[in-house]
């Protein structure tokens, strides 16, 4: 057997070399155009295949696709890849919507496939041609499916409101499509876009306005954060950064701790203050969720619900757990106090001074006498709060309380409804 295989190979290898180049051409170009034969028929057959292909679609895809029908293979093939193709092929038969599936999705990645579906169907089916004939563009109409349930678009096309008229209260965080009537009286009266979508939205941020929900601040670092009754600190919020100013503290105050730039801040109104001969004293600073919350409880006791909560803020309510506010006093006022007599920072030369300056160095009177239906707080002539130097510039030239300067400014913390 060895032998016999040994001869045949070398009966092969003994055809002479031209011979052997010349049956090798014949037999390439058969075999080239049985290739291009083939290639062509399998192409002709699969050019939807291979355009998927090419596309990005992976082999599972293609088979959910190609078992479609072909004009409906061409729809999925005249527009960009969609990742989650074989979810449209299996929920809805509505080809030509899956491109506004996919877009949709990407808009609300924590939305259920059907619920993305359902939407679509509807907004497409009952609403689109609508908002098109009031004037929107097409990128209009998905700027405004960012947030807008098929409510809310039912609502714009009732009302005939416009992309044009819509838009600037759009931008406005906590806008609600629904409110557009509400913030275009409010907007006839105010002129500002800002104060007219959060003051409907949030109206307790006027405290002479009920407070019917009440919501947890996300971000209480923030030195703007609006903290009242409505907008609430969380009972666990500790500022990280508190430091002890290096100002004097009245005799019985052990809480003279501020956020290490308010404390700052406090320390240079201390000095230029003690430079001109007015000596300020802090009487108290950063107060727990829990130092509020015994406070609080003590005034309920003595008192009636509605007296103690009109005497101290509620717990998380108070701007002194943020570490920015400050209860100032002077050693006039200790003095006085301390012989028996009866004395207020705010009548004393340094409560002058302070609520002239206070500004400059980044703080605001927060509760002065004649807003307290603003703020829900009666006269604090001895509360500061700090706010950064810009920001109480700003408040200062307005005239503005740090209530006013949210809903003007459009600045609100970021909040989370209590339930
Ligand atoms: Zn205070």
């Amino acid at each position: 057997m060895r032998f016999n295989r040994g001869k045949r190979y070398t009966y092969y290898s003994s055809y002479s070399s031209s011979r052997r180049q010349r049956i090798r051409w014949d037999r390439i170009a058969i075999i080239g155009v049985v290739v291009a034969l083939v290639i062509g028929v399998i192409v002709w057959f699969n050019l939807s295949r291979l355009k998927l292909l090419f596309k990005g679609y992976s082999f599972s895809q293609q088979n959910e696709i190609l078992s479609l029908e072909g004009k409906e293979i061409d729809e999925i093939l005249s527009h960009e890849k969609m990742d989650h193709i074989t979810d449209w092929i299996k929920t809805s038969e509505n080809v030509s919507y899956y491109d506004e599936y996919e877009k949709y999705f990407s808009l609300h990645k924590d939305l259920q496939v059907k619920v993305v579906v359902t939407t679509i169907d509807d907004v497409f089916n009952n609403y689109v041609a609508q908002l098109s004939g009031l004037g929107y563009t097409n990128d209009q109409i998905w700027k405004v499916l960012e947030t807008a349930s098929a409510n809310d678009l039912k609502y714009l096309l009732e009302k005939q409101y416009t992309y044009t008229q819509i838009e600037p209260y759009m931008k406005v965080k906590g806008f609600v499509f629904t409110d557009m009537e509400k913030y275009m009286e409010v907007y006839a009266q105010k002129k500002n876009y800002n104060y007219a979508v959060l003051i409907t939205t949030y109206p307790f941020i006027i405290s002479e306005n009920k407070v019917t929900k009440t919501y947890t601040i996300q971000n209480p670092e923030n030195i703007l954060t609006l903290v009242k009754k409505g907008f609430q600190l969380a009972d666990s919020y500790v500022p990280s950064d508190l430091v002890k100013p290096n100002v004097p503290v009245a005799p019985d105050c052990d809480n003279s701790m501020m956020r290490k730039e308010a404390s700052e801040a406090l320390e240079e109104m201390y000095k230029e203050a003690e430079s001109l001969g007015y000596h300020l004293v802090i009487n108290s600073a950063y107060r727990s969720y829990a130092d509020q919350k015994k406070t609080y409880d003590d005034y309920f006791k003595k008192y009636d619900e509605v007296t103690a909560a009109s005497l101290v803020a509620l717990p998380g309510a108070s701007e002194h757990q943020t570490g920015l506010s400050v209860d100032l006093t002077s050693t006039s006022v200790i003095q006085k106090k301390a012989k028996g007599d009866v004395a207020v920072f705010g009548d004393s030369e340094e409560g002058k001074w302070v609520e002239k300056n206070a500004y400059r160095f980044g703080f605001i009177l927060r509760f002065p006498l004649a807003q307290s239906s603003i703020t829900g707080i009666g006269n604090e002539p001895w509360h500061f709060r700090y706010v950064g130097k810009d920001v109480a510039l700003k408040i200062h030239e307005n005239n503005w309380l740090l209530e006013e300067y949210c809903l003007y400014e459009g600045v609100i913390p970021n909040i989370k409804e209590n339930q």
